[in-house]
Order: C-alpha cells, then structure tokens, then sequence
C-alpha cells in the first residue's frame, strides 16, 4: 500500500463523484436525469458577477488576509447582524474556500485523538470523512420514529466523556426536515451546559417553504462572549446559488477563530481572492435572487412530493426546506445502493443512495433542476419500479423495454 492508513479509512465524496457519473454520461449522449444534484441551476446574483468582474479587470489579483478580505467580513457581519440580530467582531468570523473548509478547519483546531464527534442520521456525507480526517470517532444517532427529528434524550445517550462536539444541519441534508425550534432550543442549552461545541452547519437556512423561518441559534445561547461554543457556519454556495465560487465561512470564539485562520493559513493562504469579491458583491447587492429561488425551489418540492405520493409503497417525508427530498423504498427490497444502480442502468435516473447519509433503504432525490426533469425523472422513476405498468416507454426517442420482473 502506498497511501496511508488515513487516507484508506476517506472515501470519496459520492455526491461529487456522482456529478461527475451524470456529466460523463451526458457527453456521452444518454439522456441521463440528474435527480442526484446538490447545487441550485440558477445563476449568481448579478451583483456577484459585476464586483468580481470589475476587480478582476484591474488585474491586481493578490494575496488576501488568511481569515478573508476585511470588506467580506464586514459584508457577513452586517448579514449576520440582519439574519441571526447578533452582532459579531471582525476577529470571530473566518472565511474559507466552501463551507466545507470551514467545517474540516474547526475539526482541526478542536478535535484531540478520538474525540468524539455527535451528529444524527440522515447526515451530509461529508461529516464522517471529515471528523475522521481530523483524528476523530463520528458518532451517529439515528432517530428512532422516522421523523428524521432527532431528540435531545436521543443525542444525550450518546455523549460520554470523550464527545466534544455536536453537528447539526437544519433543513437537512439529505432530509430536508428542519429540526423544531424547540429542539434547538434544549440542545443550544445541553451544550452549554455540558461544555460541547455545537455547530450549526445552516447552509439552508434560507431555503425554507411553507412561510416558516429556520430557528436561530443566537436566540437561545446565553451570551458568554468569546467563552461560547456555538458555532454557526454558512456560505454563499447555496443560498446565492454560487457552488463554484466556493466561499463559506464560520463564526466562532476568537481563540477558534485564530487556531483556524492559522490552519488554514498553511494550507490554502486563504480563500481564492476573485471569489471572496463576488460573495462581497452577492451580499452586499439586491437580494431578491434569494426569494425567487426559494418560490421556485417550494414549487418543485410540491411537485415532487405530490408524485412521489402516487408511487406504491414509499414513504415519503415532506421536506420543509433545502432542495432535497429522501424517501423511503424500503418497500421494494433492494439496498439503497441496489436501487440506485438499477435506476441508472435501466432508466437513465442518478440518485443519492441513503447509505451514503447513513440512513439504509433510502434515496435522495433533488429538486433543484427544472420542473421538466424533475417531472420526467420521477416518471422513470416510478415506470422502472410498477410492476404493472406498461411494458415500454420512450425516454426522448429511446424506445425502453422492460427486462426485467
Ligand atoms: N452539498 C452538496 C450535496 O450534498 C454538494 C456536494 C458536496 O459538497 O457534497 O450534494
């Protein structure tokens, strides 16, 4: 073996590999669906565009302070201040390439060996692998009434003396069940009370249908200053729908704060800097972009969720936000992964084995494509999996014959 152990233990990251698995298959020529997707199709806010284009036309691209440019700072303060009504220091915020960084460069800076890191099932994919990378034991709680709603009491069996952190991601993902504000409430307050970081990993919190809001973390912490352990990380990947950009950031006590600038300082010298002036033009702009993507994003959920209602057997939970949606098929008996393979290789359908988050018997499908591929995905979809439909369908011109029982 030449790599090592470590890096045997890191598998790669399904959700991007499957992006790649869909986009090999397009150039291709098959007329593959996507319903696998994690990343909104909508454009970045022009706003975006137009200060990453103006000083990107001055040709000075050059190094930016390791923690992000002071301009961006004070952009996620004022966001932060009219989002969560807290008000944050230049010093406590610390911007990364992604939200992923941001997550993985706090691990670094609190994990010791084995530290025990909590967070529930269905979980993003990425949390195992990053908690390991950092040194430490994920610890998975799984709800037990298939809410995806986990409880404190559930959480709480699980904490010994070696967990030091708890994750939580509200909307879901792959879920897209967001967890009562009562439930933030007692776990802001358990881990204040048993001395563990909580990190709010709220890259959807802007992404919520049915007029409810994402419950703020802020509004149950005590005020400890730069003694408190709650972090709260965002970015602009998905709520400006700019994933390629790759700007997040985290906000947390100052010596935190410090420990990751200093990791990240050696490792990237800091987010890409043309990036860092369009999150500055995204935030500081118009920001209707947020709303009309979030009607549209409420609208394909509605329409998902309607249609995968008329499929026998699924159990489906209607997500509350993100642009996730994560049935269960349990019902068909074949493993997440079984599943998965047989709707790509008979109907051309990329979806997320729940497996991946964790959760057996599942599949993430995305809403976040349009309205028609969603429609002809779910259609496939639900053709492949009826034994009694008809026994041919047409995908474009493609004549499809069932082979199989
Ligand atoms: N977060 C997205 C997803 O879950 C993007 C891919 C990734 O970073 O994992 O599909």
């Amino acid at each position: 073996m030449s790599v090592s152990q470590l890096a045997r233990s890191i598998k790669a990251s399904p959700t991007l590999k499957l992006n790649e698995t869909a986009a090999k298959m397009r150039e291709r020529g098959e007329p593959v669906i996507h319903l696998g997707g994690g990343e909104p199709k909508s454009k970045a806010p022009l706003d975006a565009v137009l200060n990453c284009a103006a000083q990107l036309n001055t040709g000075e691209v050059r190094y930016a302070p390791a923690d992000g440019l002071p301009a961006l700072k004070k952009a996620i303060i004022r966001y932060t201040e009219e989002h969560y009504g807290h008000a944050v220091p230049p010093a406590n915020v610390v911007v990364s390439s992604g939200a992923k960084q941001s997550i993985m460069n706090l691990l670094y800076a609190i994990l010791e060996p084995h530290d025990e890191v909590i967070f529930p099932a269905p979980y993003w994919v990425s949390y195992p692998e990053m908690v390991k990378l950092a040194g430490g034991v994920p610890v998975v709680v799984t709800p037990e009434d298939g809410t995806f709603q986990p409880t404190v009491a559930e959480i709480a069996e699980c904490v010994g003396s070696a967990t030091r952190a708890v994750i939580l991601n509200s909307p879901n993902n792959p879920s897209g069940v967001m967890y009562s504000r009562d439930f933030i409430a007692e776990m802001v307050a358990f881990c204040e009370k048993r001395d563990l970081w909580l990190v709010m990993d709220d890259l959807y919190n802007r992404l919520v249908f049915d007029g409810q809001t994402a419950p703020n973390p802020y509004r149950f912490a005590e005020d400890r200053g730069d003694a408190s352990k709650l972090v709260v990380v965002q970015g602009v990947s998905k709520m400006y729908a700019m994933t390629g950009f790759r700007i997040g950031w985290a906000i947390a006590n100052r010596e935190v704060c410090e420990a990751m600038t200093n990791i990240q300082s050696h490792q990237t010298s800091g987010p890409v800097t043309v990036s860092q002036w369009a999150a500055i033009g995204a935030l500081s702009g118009v920001q209707t972009s947020i709303e009309t993507m979030r009607l549209t994003l409420e609208n394909h959920r509605n329409v998902m969720v309607e249609r995968l209602q008329t499929i026998p057997g699924l159990r489906v939970t209607k997500p509350h936000g993100t642009f996730y949606c994560f049935p269960d098929f349990s019902a068909y008996g074949k493993s997440s992964l079984q599943l998965a393979e047989f709707l790509l290789d008979k109907v051309r359908v990329v979806v997320v084995p729940g497996k991946e988050f964790g959760m057996e018997g599942h599949l993430r499908l995305s809403y976040c494509g349009t309205l028609k591929e969603i429609m002809e995905g779910l259609e496939r979809l639900k053709w492949a999996l009826d034994p009694d439909a008809p026994n041919e369908i047409f995908i474009g011109d493609r004549r499809l014959v069932r082979d199989w029982a």
